[in-house]
Parts: structure tokens; sequence; C-alpha cells
């Protein structure tokens, strides 16, 4: 089965080259191979529409059309385009340089991987000197605090100590101050999940970063859901203004779409990926593979 991208085109130029003269007709029917290479990687139709007419726009010039490996000029603008919509050569790193304790708020659907990420997070941050501290604010979930707490200690980094009777607002504040007053210079927020957006959980959300005012708001977005996670992370974003997307499960069979998609529409950085369940399975994000994997 030919479900390279590459491969794909060169079959089909080789094809139209027996035809006699290259034409623009000839990169159409290439731009469909590549917006149906996009469509099954699970990127967003509209994303593909504008991608493909930017491709179109720049492969009709007379250099695609007259060179000796067409496919291969396609391909490579296909792929710089592909970075350049990711975000490559842009800072991804966290804005954590505030005046501690700085705080980073996860925030995404129930199952997306958030618990997990904030200690795979703890653990990244701990590795470059820092000093995490995790605080479950999930008051809902009945195992959620615990499973927080479970990770906490299994890392050997301090988990604040929450109570399912209090107010998710009032547990992240004072997380703050009890950071202030025992050195922990970052303050990792586990907040509550929902099967999908619910405007009680978004007001409580809204409350939780005006009472703590984060440094970063980062949508935890599983890779599987595709399509779906797209939708989701523009609410999440219009709701509270998201300062970046780490995007789990990519070590599934996802292609990664998904990721284009959410940077495409809400504009925020994918700055980390998680790659499995164990506690350092979490990479920064690299667009370049990305684009490799959606290519195939
Ligand atoms: P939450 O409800 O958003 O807090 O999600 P959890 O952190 O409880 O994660 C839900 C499930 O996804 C758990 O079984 C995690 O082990 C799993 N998970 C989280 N991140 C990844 C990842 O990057 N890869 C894989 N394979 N599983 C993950």
């Amino acid at each position: 089965m030919l479900d390279n991208l590459s491969d794909k085109l060169d079959i089909l130029f080789k094809k139209l080259r027996g035809q006699g003269v290259m034409t623009e007709e000839n990169i159409k029917e290439a731009l469909r191979e590549v917006r149906l290479v996009l469509l099954e990687a699970d990127v967003n139709f509209k994303v593909v529409k504008d991608f493909v007419e930017r491709i179109r726009e720049r492969s009709v010039g007379g250099q695609v059309l007259q060179s000796l490996a067409p496919g291969q000029q396609v391909i490579k603008i296909v792929q710089e385009e592909l970075v350049a919509l990711m975000g490559g050569g842009e800072d991804n790193s966290l804005d954590l340089a505030a005046k501690p304790p700085v705080a980073i708020m996860m925030v995404g659907l129930q199952g997306a991987g958030k618990t997990t990420t904030c200690g795979k997070l703890a653990r990244l941050l701990r590795s470059q000197r820092r000093r995490p501290l995790l605080v479950p604010a999930d008051v809902y979930r009945p195992a959620a605090i615990e499973q927080l707490k479970t990770l906490g200690r299994q890392l050997s980094i301090e988990t604040f100590d929450s109570q399912a009777t209090q107010d998710p607002v009032d547990i992240c504040r004072d997380a703050i101050r009890f950071a202030s007053l025992n050195g922990f210079d970052t303050v990792i927020l586990d907040t509550a999940g929902r099967h999908q957006i619910d405007e009680y959980l978004m007001g409580e959300l809204v409350r939780i970063r005006d009472a703590v005012e984060p440094r970063e708001i980062l949508f935890v977005a599983d890779a599987m859901t595709g399509q779906e996670a797209v939708n989701v992370a523009s609410g999440f974003n219009e709701q509270l203004d998201l300062s970046g997307v780490i995007l789990t499960k990519l070590d599934g069979d996802a292609k990664g779409g998904a990721a284009l998609s959410i940077r495409a529409v809400t504009g925020k950085p994918v700055k980390f990926v998680g790659l499995g369940e164990k506690l350092d399975a979490l990479e920064v994000f690299h667009p370049d593979r990305l684009v490799s994997r959606i290519l195939g």
C-alpha cells in the first residue's frame, strides 16, 4: 500500500510526465493527493482548504512545473508550509521568568491526560532546577486528588494537601500562598475536566485564573480525539485565552493532524507532546517531527 505522500506524488508526476509538458492541471491533481493525506491525518477541513490554496499559489510558479523533480518540489513546499503552520522557528518555551511562585494552570477534558501530564511537567521542571509544587484542584472526580498525590509520591515531588470538600478557587489561592512561604517557585494546578465543555466548569476555571493569574494556561488535548480536540480547544481558548497546548497520546496511532488544526484554529503554540503513560514520556514539541509523521 502506498501511503507515503512523497511516493504518491513521485508516481503521479512520472505518470504525468509521460503525457508531455507539466501543466497547472497536473499540479491540481498533485494537490488533491496532498489534500487527502492531510484529511486522513485528521487535519481540520477548513485548515486543509486554506493550506492547499497556499501550496497551489507557490506551486504554479514556473519553477515547479519546469523542474526535473516536480514531485519533490511540491513536497518541499508542503513541508515548509506545514512547519510554518505549526509555528516552526518560534520560541515555544514556558514563560516562567516572573517573580516566583509562578503558576501553570492545566486545563482540558476528562481523560485527556491532564493529571498525568502535571506529573510529567513537574518532573521535567525539576530537572531544570525548578522547585515545583503539584496542586490537585479537581474536587469532582473522586479519585483525582489521590491520583495526583500518588504521582507526587512516585516522583518525590510535594503535592499540596487539597481536600475534596474545599472550593477549587480557595485551593489554588491557598496553594500559591503555601508555595510562597515554603520556597516552591512553580505551582502546577491540576484543574477539573468534564466529558464536554460546560458553563459551570468554564466559570470555575475563569475564577481560578482571575484569582491566581497564571503565567501559563496549558490546554491538554488527546491526539486520539482528532477533530473533536479542535472544537474543544477553541472553546477553552475563547473563555480562558490559553498560552499553549500539550498534545498527549502521540505514542498511539494518531497521525497528529489535530496538533496542526489546533495551532491553526487557535493560533496558540503546541509546547509539549506526551509520548506514553510513563512519567518521563513528555517532550518539547518539534514541528518538523510532527510534519514527517503527518506526511508518512
Ligand atoms: P485526566 O482525566 O485528563 O486527568 O487524564 P489522566 O491523566 O487520568 O489520563 C487518562 C489516561 O491517559 C491514563 O490512563 C493515562 O495513563 C493516559 N495517558 C496520559 N498521557 C498519555 C500519553 O501521552 N500516552 C499514552 N499512551 N497514555 C497517556
